[in-house]
């Protein structure tokens, strides 16, 4: 018997003359077509391949290579969680209205630190702080990073070296590690905890105010609710308190909405005018949550305490860039014509979707998802709850329609995984979630019809079968 001979793979050169090599050099340049090449014929001959290889199949396989690494980290997804701001899957959807405005700001110099009219050095904030003012009838108004750096600023320029006085019930820990003790200690305040987890009094924050009182503070508990036997101090009471010992209170509403959100069905959110109306000296909230626009942190709220946080050199550190101030504007703007809002921004339109038109959708895509993962799999329509998502409102839940996919037959255990796997492996990753051995995709968030089926017909046609 003859052993077969190993073929000598064609040298680095010769394939980079052929045609798919000549197609690597121009999309990827030499060097890293000479690299791809390389690797796959090192990998070849690592193998010990008996069989030739073709030169077009060499090119391939770099050009894949090369084409797998340029893919961005970071690229879209298809969110079929159900988690319409999905912290994991970058929050709120921006406007078209904010996205022009930040691609314009991307491509020329702006006056983002000018003033046009006078010539001389101008103020970053002040392209949104007139437009927070209209919308939330605050005095004044500051800008950083997200809503964590505008709780650090608050409490570090009001309460370092000095007590910030919250409940028990409010020290909240949010995805992502940002744990409101923690958060204190950095700002280098001493968190002075009163009353108990479930029920905290007026008088216990009374009794706490002392000389080292810097602050009294109310946390919005995002994501849980104390039910039961409770007590919670009014944000009136609390601002009368704070007032009568002259003490600033920062409520920090976390999601912040500007506008009264059952005016399209929902459940009311405590909106960032409430807030302020209730006595709030400052208001702190994030502009990626239920506001529907860029990752920010605004600070809304007293022009004398403003005027201190403006101070603070953190400011300069936690400071928002031209990009998102720009989609923050244009957000915001929309905001002044609450008729159209919800056509308009995405986060309020995929609020508003009604469960007939989801239900209607279900119906139609279902028969191709079908066909797709074939026979082992039973694909039904479901009804389901959305979620608001990002510690907005955390017991309510939308109305919604999705499908179910389940193994038609006996499966092995983790054959609902492996389903799952294969699709977040097609070119837009769809993400589901399993629930109770199905994988469930509800369509809230799916507004693009063409791209979920475009992927069905890019998932392996043999994988499902082969999972169930
Ligand atoms: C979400 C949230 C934060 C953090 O906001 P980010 O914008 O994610 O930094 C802080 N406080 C509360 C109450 C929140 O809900």
């Amino acid at each position: 018997m003859n052993k077969p001979e190993l073929v000598r793979p064609p040298s680095v050169d010769t394939v980079l003359r052929s045609p798919n090599g000549e197609l690597a050099i121009a999309r990827y340049g030499r060097t890293a077509a000479t690299d791809a090449i390389r690797h796959v014929i090192e990998r070849l001959r690592a193998g010990g391949q008996a069989e030739p290889t073709s030169m077009e199949r060499l090119g391939r396989l770099a050009l894949d290579r090369l084409e797998e690494r340029e893919r961005p980290s970071q690229r879209p997804v298809i969110n079929l969680t159900g988690t319409v701001l999905h912290t994991n899957l970058g929050r709120a959807l921006l406007a078209e209205e904010a996205i022009e405005a930040v691609v314009a700001t991307m491509r020329a110099p702006t006056n983002l630190e000018y003033e046009i009219e006078t010539g001389s050095r101008g103020e970053r904030d002040a392209h949104v702080r007139g437009l927070i003012k209209e919308l939330t009838g605050a005095e004044d108004a500051i800008l950083v990073n997200n809503n964590a750096s505008a709780v650090l600023l608050v409490l570090n320029t009001l309460a370092r070296d000095r007590e910030a006085i919250v409940s028990r019930g409010e020290l909240i820990e949010i995805g992502g590690a940002f744990r409101m003790p923690d958060i204190m200690a950095r700002a280098g305040a001493t968190l002075r905890e009163v009353g108990t987890t479930n029920r905290t009094h007026l008088k216990d924050y009374a009794e706490a105010i002392g000389p080292e009182t810097g602050l009294l503070m109310k946390v919005h508990t995002s994501n849980y609710v104390v039910q039961g036997f409770t007590a919670e101090v009014e944000p009136a009471e609390l601002a009368k308190l704070a007032r009568q010992h002259n003490l600033p209170f920062v409520d920090d509403l976390g999601s912040g909405t500007l506008i009264d959100l059952s005016r399209w069905g929902l459940r009311k959110e405590k909106t960032v005018q409430d807030a302020l109306k209730g006595g709030a000296d400052l208001v702190t909230f994030s502009g990626d949550k239920l506001l529907g626009g860029p990752q920010a942190g605004i600070v809304a709220g007293r022009k004398d305490l403003i005027a201190k946080l403006a101070k603070n050199p953190l400011k300069r550190a936690l400071r928002l860039d031209k990009l998102r101030l720009a989609a923050l504007e244009a957000t915001l703007k929309l905001y002044r014509d609450p008729d159209r809002l919800a056509q308009r921004l995405p986060t309020l339109r995929l609020f508003t979707r009604t469960v007939d038109d989801l239900r209607a959708l279900a119906k139609r895509l279902q028969p191709r998802l079908a066909d797709t993962v074939g026979t082992s799999w039973t694909v039904e329509t479901i009804d389901c709850a959305s979620q608001i998502g990002s510690g907005a409102l955390p017991l309510e839940t939308l109305p919604s329609a999705g499908l179910a996919l389940r193994p038609a037959g006996k499966a092995a255990g983790s054959a609902v995984e492996k389903l799952a796997a294969a699709f977040r492996a097609v070119p837009v990753p769809m993400i589901g979630r399993i629930t109770q051995g199905a994988l469930m995709f509800d369509l809230r968030c799916l507004e693009d019809e063409a791209l979920f089926t475009a992927q069905l017909d890019a998932l392996k046609p043999e994988t499902p079968d082969a999972l169930a």
